[in-house]
């Protein structure tokens, strides 16, 4: 008799929105968590008088209470919304282009976007309002679509997809799908006509993903704008903590077992089927289904013996590139944002030159050319820190090879000047900052890596390029009883996840 319905291998957005959705269900669940709390990369830290945010910047697809998006929709469902004060984020984000002299903060408007883009750029306002219409036309038949149920007899995205490749019919009743679906946003920005400096300014997700606009999808970038214009970008109070130990709480009412410092040694088969799991202090625990909030390499390469691993696992994931980490700085200044003249909570930084080759500059340690993301959650959220106090993280996507080529001699040193290269950028653009320095903590991919047990460090999972995943996620297991439902398996963010972990513990449950 296995001693749980279904095991959830760590407690990720994912992981947790699988775990509340079984324990709704009244089936046995349990969650093993090798960290000390819940969250995975949701979670938070303090230093000093400061509770510093770990990842989430803009949350997607919450949507007000009167219109609710996905996620809101989901947490309702839980019961967990009334919990947690939500915090709408003002702005959709400002852009700093400091070679074009622009400093341009986007409403989260659809219709004011593209009057505020017009008035910076005069000249391309037929062109900026092509690129809004495109992607809310793109989006329309794209949500349209995801939504549908897959059937035996068809329809659904996985058949429509299928159909989209191979058949002609798709184009008629998905036009733009058909033709944008498959292309990188570099190519639609170039056909649409926009200068390099406004398509800085409408193209910034791709910093966020790691992918420069020739690979990353348009289909991604469109999602991106359409979703937070739609849905509006959010923030809690508490940070992303919260809403961990929110589902945390649920799941436990709800008679589910949620265990930390408690990681997944082995993954148990029988056979192709799994059937338990190995804890790493060797306590057995059987369960009918697993769930592996982790990435697929970690859980086929680590979970299980060589011999194990089916053979076709390699060729699936032959496909996938490791994406990026991530190098951030978490700073509690002692002053209030408006002191240096931070007056917009997310802030996309490009460096002195604005080279859109931003991906060479991913693979380097040093941070001079990276993008940045500078977010002062103190300023939609004043009582975030201490009175007269603020918050803000600053992040640069990275590979993490360099920091793994280093000595671990040189590791803090290193960690320390780069971090000094990011606060000077900052401090360029926002004179005075260095100033009020108060507390510093810094993370590199080997900080996420340690933490997240992510091959890389990666924060987003596969590189979601057109070639790779993106519409190909290695979702599928190649293990009987196992599944995935993780960043690595869909794409990634918080919003995405949560709802992803829904699905896949409904899959389960219908199979259960
Ligand atoms: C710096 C940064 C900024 C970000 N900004 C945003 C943002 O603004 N908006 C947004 O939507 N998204 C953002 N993201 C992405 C978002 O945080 C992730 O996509 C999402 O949280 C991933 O969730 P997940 O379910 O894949 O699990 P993860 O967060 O990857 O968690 C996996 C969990 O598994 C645990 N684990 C690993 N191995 C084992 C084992 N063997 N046994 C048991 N447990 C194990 C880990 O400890 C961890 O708790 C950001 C991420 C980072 C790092």
């Amino acid at each position: 008799m296995p001693n749980y319905d279904v095991i959830v291998i760590g407690s990720g957005c994912a992981g947790l929105a699988a775990a509340a959705r079984i324990a709704k269900s009244n089936k046995k669940v349990l969650v093993l968590e090798k960290h000390n709390i819940p969250g995975g990369c949701g979670t938070s830290f303090r230093r000093g008088r400061f509770e510093f945010e770990v990842a989430l910047h803009q949350l997607s697809q919450m949507g007000s209470a009167e219109n609710p998006g996905g996620l809101r929709k989901l947490f309702r469902e839980y019961g967990i919304e009334e919990q947690i004060d939500w915090v709408e984020i003002k702005d959709l984000y400002n852009i700093i282009q400091p070679s074009a002299d622009i400093n341009l903060s986007l409403p989260t408007d659809v219709e004011q976007a593209k009057k505020t883009m017009s008035k910076q750029f005069p000249k391309e306002k037929e062109n900026i309002i092509q690129y809004y219409d495109l992607v809310w036309s793109f989006c329309k038949e794209y949500f349209e679509l995801i939504q549908k149920p897959e059937t035996p007899e068809g329809e659904g995205f996985g058949y429509e997809m299928k159909k989209m490749v191979t058949g002609k019919l798709f184009g008629k009743k998905y036009p733009y799908l058909a033709k944008y679906m498959m292309r990188s946003t570099q190519e639609v920005l170039n056909e649409i006509g926009l200068s390099k400096e406004a398509q800085a300014c409408v193209n910034v997700y791709w910093s966020f993903m790691g992918m420069p606009p020739e690979k990353l999808p348009f289909a991604i970038l469109a999602a991106c704008t359409y979703l937070y214009i739609l849905n509006k970008p959010y923030y809690l109070k508490g940070g992303s903590q919260v809403m961990s130990q929110a589902l945390t709480e649920f799941i436990r009412k709800n008679g589910g077992t949620v265990r930390f410092n408690c990681g997944a040694k082995r993954i148990l088969l029988e056979g192709n089927k799994a059937v338990g799991v190995i804890t790493d202090t060797d306590e057995t625990i059987k369960a009918a289904k697993i769930i592996s909030n982790i990435s697929p390499i970690h859980t086929y390469v680590n979970l299980l013996e060589p011999q194990q691993v089916p053979e076709s696992t390699l060729e699936y994931l032959s496909n996938c590139k490791v994406g990026t980490s991530a190098f951030s700085c978490f700073i509690g200044l002692d002053c209030p944002p408006e002191e240096i003249g931070l007056t917009t909570s997310f802030n996309l930084m490009y460096p002195k030159a604005v080279s859109h080759d931003g991906v060479e500059a991913i693979k380097k340690l040093t941070v001079e050319d990276d993008p940045l993301v500078v977010t002062c959650y103190t300023v939609d959220d004043p009582e975030v820190s201490p009175k007269g106090t603020s918050i803000v993280s600053a992040v640069a996507l990275k590979y993490a090879e360099p920091w793994i080529q280093l000595a671990p001699e040189q590791y803090y040193e290193t960690k320390y000047k780069v971090a000094e290269q990011l606060i000077n950028r900052i401090n360029d653009q926002f004179p005075g900052f260095k100033d009020h320095i108060e507390e510093l903590e810094v993370a590199t991919p080997l900080t996420h890596m340690r933490y997240l047990n992510h091959p890389g460090g990666a924060i987003y999972g596969f590189e979601q390029d057109l070639n790779a995943t993106g519409f190909f996620f290695p979702a599928e297991s190649k293990i009987e009883n196992l599944e995935f439902a993780s960043g690595w398996a869909r794409l990634c963010g918080f919003g995405p996840n949560y709802m992803y972990g829904n699905k896949i513990a409904n899959k389960v449950l219908g199979e259960a």
